[in-house]
């Protein structure tokens, strides 16, 4: 049941997407909007959702990414463009969905190679755009010209074709709208500008007019409040963008038609990569320009639009807090948890996925016990270390590192056990590995130490509890277990690096480990400043200075370019800024 809402869900925030709000209400409307208008249009789009988000499930992307609608927002444009394409029959419908399903596997791999982060726009249309420009390009393909001389010939009304647009437009102003107003009347003032500016500049009736309605709309919103906060920078910044779209299309639209690209979305893309590029890799001073980017898990957070407030102290926050590690220099100190992997594709072991197994087989004592706690313990590790093995480090994982080489960061106390801290590239010694690692095996009799793979390759032979080639004493990973000592010497080391920390970064760790959220509210006590950036509330929670319930991905990346930002200029330190664009 509940499986079956978070797939509806996925749905429709996907549907949200496509018109800037993630969010299930707007998506629904927008689809009801689409179904009104041209039934097939609406059927195409959902059978293509569907596809994809089965893919992305299929492919064991990360949930918090399938419910935000990431993999089906690519199907959604492709429903909506593929009726230009085609000529509409079962056959071409059907045609859609391994072009839906191929979208959702070109952002999987886009999100695993990390160009996610690197561009820094939560979903670009590019896997939509090569799924409509194939078929065009082909020689067998369809007649490409057709879809712009018959815009709307999908919407089987007999109105005039301004009227069609007008309503079309009309109804998806009103799905905006539910999601926020502010974006709403953006997009009404961008499409009149654009259209205004579009007649001006160009002579050809017909579809330009229209083209320009829906591209500037979509530009206003974008850049004058979706990607940047909202004010009076961002809308001069939108009607620049927007005249700079309407002077490029008249030139560009007919290479795009001849290329079978649709040229709806092209200029929008374009035009915002260009725009918001700079902007978002920190190269543009965001106080001389007063623009402020806002973070993609904000900007789809209806929250966001109803309380604005709470964004702008969040970047006068982020700024603060970038100050503080500017100053700890090394006397920072990361103590992290399983949030920062989760986004590298690790389930946390706290939740739903690890439930087929009792937790009690993992219980220390039960494990030295019982053969069988030992058998479940090690099918277990198995699936936990493949999950493991294919994990790259994420946007959190590098931006410590990053902090590491400003000078900015210490040492690392971490609670994982994925080995992907060190997979960076931090100095030697650097990773303290509170609860040990994965990747080393260790006889608890003998206490010989050995690799991963020989006991994976034994495993995989249905050996279902390898022991001890040397003693016949029980194997088990170098990973704590519940209720098991932590060896003095690591826990020694880890109180009197966290003791001594002038600034504490705790990431991703809810600190439900009680002697942990001691040894943080001790330090806090002795002087140390405190920063929480985690989903759920903590125990320190009142002790700390920080406070960010923004995801990891999203804020550490940030903090990192401001405090880049706050290091010395040297003529060096400018050319590694403009090189370094992570
Ligand atoms: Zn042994």
């Amino acid at each position: 049941m509940n499986q079956a809402r978070n797939f509806a869900d996925s749905l429709l925030r996907a549907c949200g997407e496509v018109i800037l709000c993630s969010n299930r209400a707007s998506g629904f409307f927008f689809l009801l909007a689409l179904a009104v208008l041209a039934p097939n249009m609406a059927g195409g789009v959902l059978l293509g959702v569907v596809a994809a988000t089965l893919t992305a499930l299929l492919l064991r992307e990360p949930d918090v990414l399938v419910r935000r609608g990431y993999y089906g927002y690519n199907a959604v444009l492709l429903g909506i463009l593929w009726p230009f394409l085609w000529e509409a029959s079962l056959t071409t419908t059907l045609l859609m969905v391994p072009a839906a399903c191929s979208t959702a596997l070109i952002v999987a791999l886009h999100r695993r190679m990390n160009l996610w982060e690197k561009l820094r726009l939560p979903v670009l249309c590019l896997p939509a755009l090569l799924m409509v420009a194939l078929p065009g390009l082909a020689p067998f393909g369809p007649a490409t010209s057709a879809w712009i001389e018959a815009p709307l010939r999908v919407i089987p009304f007999e109105w005039t074709p301004l009227l069609q647009i007008l309503l079309v437009f009309g109804a998806i102003l009103f799905a905006v709208a539910i999601h926020s107003r502010t974006l709403a009347l953006l997009g009404l003032a961008g499409a009149a500008l654009g259209t205004g500016l579009g007649n001006l500049v160009s002579s050809e009736p017909g579809i330009l007019p229209s083209l320009h309605l829906f591209t500037s709309a979509s530009a206003a919103m974008a850049l004058g409040g979706y990607f940047v906060r909202p004010g009076r920078a961002s809308i001069v910044y939108a009607a620049v963008g927007i005249g700079a779209a309407v002077l490029l299309w008249p030139q560009t639209v007919p290479f795009l038609v001849a290329a079978g690209i649709p040229a709806y979305s092209v200029p929008f893309l374009v035009i915002s990569l260009l725009f918001l590029y700079p902007l978002q890799a920190g190269l543009l001073d965001e106080t001389k320009t007063g623009l402020h980017p806002v973070y993609a898990d904000i900007a789809v957070d209806p929250l966001y639009w109803k309380g604005r407030e709470s964004v702008s102290g969040e970047i006068d926050r982020i700024e603060s807090l970038a100050k503080t590690i500017a100053e700890c220099g090394e006397g920072t100190v990361a103590l992290t948890g399983a949030g920062i992997s989760t986004e590298s594709g690790i389930p946390d072991i706290v939740h739903g996925y690890w439930a087929k197994y009792n937790p009690d087989d993992f219980a220390f004592d039960n494990f030295v016990s019982k053969p069988s706690s030992r058998q479940s313990y090690w099918s277990m590790s198995e699936e936990l270390y493949t999950f493991i093995r294919n994990a790259r480090p994420g946007a959190g994982h590098r931006s410590l590192r990053d902090l590491e080489h400003l000078g900015c960061l210490g040492r690392i106390v971490t609670q994982n056990v994925d080995g992907l801290h060190q997979e960076t590239g931090h100095r030697e010694n650097r990773v303290i590995e509170l609860h040990g690692t994965e990747h080393v095996i260790r006889c608890l009799d003998c206490g010989k130490r050995s690799s991963r793979n020989e006991i994976t390759r034994r495993l995989r032979q249905d050996i279902r509890i390898p022991y001890c080639f040397d003693c016949r004493g029980i194997l088990k990973t170098d990973a704590t277990l519940d209720g098991e000592p932590v060896s003095i010497p690591l826990w020694k080391e880890t109180c009197r690096t966290i003791m001594d920390a002038r600034l504490l970064l705790v990431v991703g760790t809810s600190l439900r480990i009680p002697a942990i959220a001691e040894l943080v509210e001790r330090a806090a006590k002795g002087g140390t400043k405190v920063a929480i950036i985690s989903l759920g509330p903590t125990p320190s929670d009142r002790v700390a200075q920080f406070i960010f319930r923004t995801p990891i991905r999203d804020i550490l990346p940030h903090l990192v370019r401001r405090v880049r930002a706050l290091q010395p200029k040297t003529p060096l330190a400018t050319a590694h800024k403009l090189l370094a664009l992570r």
